[in-house]
């Protein structure tokens, strides 16, 4: 559950200085592994770890910043050099976890229920947050559910502090009765089986022209000035907007599917969804915003259905093929990305992306071996012929 956190002047130069500390400490350990690196040897979270008694006897700025929120921080230098030992293995060529500036360090994290603790306000809307040497801040959010507090995660953006509260909870969702294919896309955001089509909406249209004048006068500004620093404010103000939109609609969209839904067929979450880049900074960026984020609303949807007790049955699409398929006779057939209607000589006509969201419905219902050499043989028996109107009740 995230919080905004409104601390006053002290607090929040406290919070900074601290964000300082976390930071350094973090650029520390990077350079300890990288010279250890250099030698041909590794050095472990532990070994680092063990050095923290140390560093808070000769720098007792650390004293009050929690033992364990130090060594989450030595810690997640541990997860980037596992990432980085994992891609070296894998015989890629991954840049060093890099060092990062005061200015871009996002946060510290606690945990675990030591070193603070959060009182909720009435009505279980906003609270207090109490912080061990640093007093209580005030806390604005309209938390869903409520549960025991595990850990707080506080995370510094451009316009505050927020609090990120994980709790245990015993979710309150309801699941639906029906059962649906769903093929995820970017012309519609989503087509599903019963030929119900989501339309990608362009959260960006009208920012891309605020943004595109924005990015015009930013390029005539002198780098580093107040008026270039204001610009980017701005410009960074525009992106927050659009991603908060975004956000808000794919969880909307997910939500209301696992409400109606009891089985939910779609593909499976691939890694490349969550990691591609590439190219400049800035069109990573702008990319991102086009985006319609199919692996932020298949990881929306995964945690949604498991509050709810929804089945999410992740089709191997690589395996299966649903938008080269037939739903009904099950023959496949290569399909161009301009042919956007699935026919068949089978007599199956529909548009392209409900016939991929029949496929992974039905393989959710009764899965076939995917594929041998000469493709499948011959029509199978339908259970349900009606392959427009597929609904059924849980199990
Ligand atoms: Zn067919």
């Amino acid at each position: 559950m995230r919080y905004k956190l409104y601390p006053n002047r002290a607090q929040l130069e406290t919070l900074e200085r601290w964000n300082g500390l976390h930071c350094d400490l973090y650029n520390a350990c990077i350079e300890q592994r990288r010279k250890a690196w250099a030698k041909g040897k590794t050095i472990s979270y532990y070994d680092q770890q063990n050095e923290l008694p140390r560093l808070k006897e000769e720098m007792p700025e650390y004293q009050v910043l929690g033992s364990h929120a130090l060594q989450e921080t030595v810690r997640r230098v541990d997860r980037a050099f596992r990432a980085f030992y994992r891609r070296v293995r894998a015989g890629e060529n991954p840049g060093f976890p890099r060092y990062k500036s005061r200015n871009s360090f996002v946060g510290f994290c606690y945990p675990d229920r030591a070193g603070w603790k959060f009182e909720r306000g009435p009505n279980g809307k906003h609270g207090v947050l109490h912080i061990s040497n640093l007093g209580a801040i005030r806390a604005r959010g309209k938390p869903r559910q409520w549960g025991e507090p595990l850990r707080l995660t506080l995370t510094r953006t451009s316009h505050g502090w927020y609090a990120t509260i994980t709790i245990r909870c015993q979710p309150t969702r309801k699941a639906g009765n029906e059962a649906v294919g769903i093929d995820l896309g970017v012309e519609a955001v989503a087509t599903l089986s019963d030929g119900t089509r989501v339309e990608n909406p362009r959260f960006l249209g009208r920012a891309s022209k605020q943004l595109k004048s924005l990015q015009r006068k930013l390029s005539r500004q002198k780098q580093g000035s107040n008026r270039w620093m204001r610009t980017k404010r701005a410009i960074a103000r525009i992106h927050r907007k659009v991603a908060n939109q975004r956000d808000d609609f794919q969880h909307k969209l997910t939500a209301g599917w696992v409400a109606k839904y009891g089985l939910i067929a779609t593909e499976a979450l691939k890694v490349k969804n969550m990691t591609a880049r590439g190219g400049s900074r800035k069109a990573g960026l702008n990319r991102a915003m086009l985006d319609v984020g199919i692996g932020d609303i298949l990881r929306k949807l995964a945690y949604k259905a498991a509050e709810a007790g929804t089945r999410l049955v992740e089709v191997p699409t690589s395996k299966v093929k649903p938008s080269q398929t037939c739903p009904l006779c099950l023959r496949q057939e290569k399909k161009l990305l301009s042919q956007r209607v699935h026919q068949c000589p089978c007599g199956c006509e529909m548009p392209r992306d409900q016939a991929a969201a029949l496929v992974m419905l039905r393989w959710a219902l009764d899965p076939w071996e995917p594929g041998g050499g000469e493709g499948l043989t011959g029509p199978v028996e339908l259970r349900n012929p009606d392959h427009a109107a597929i609904a059924v009740g849980r199990g």
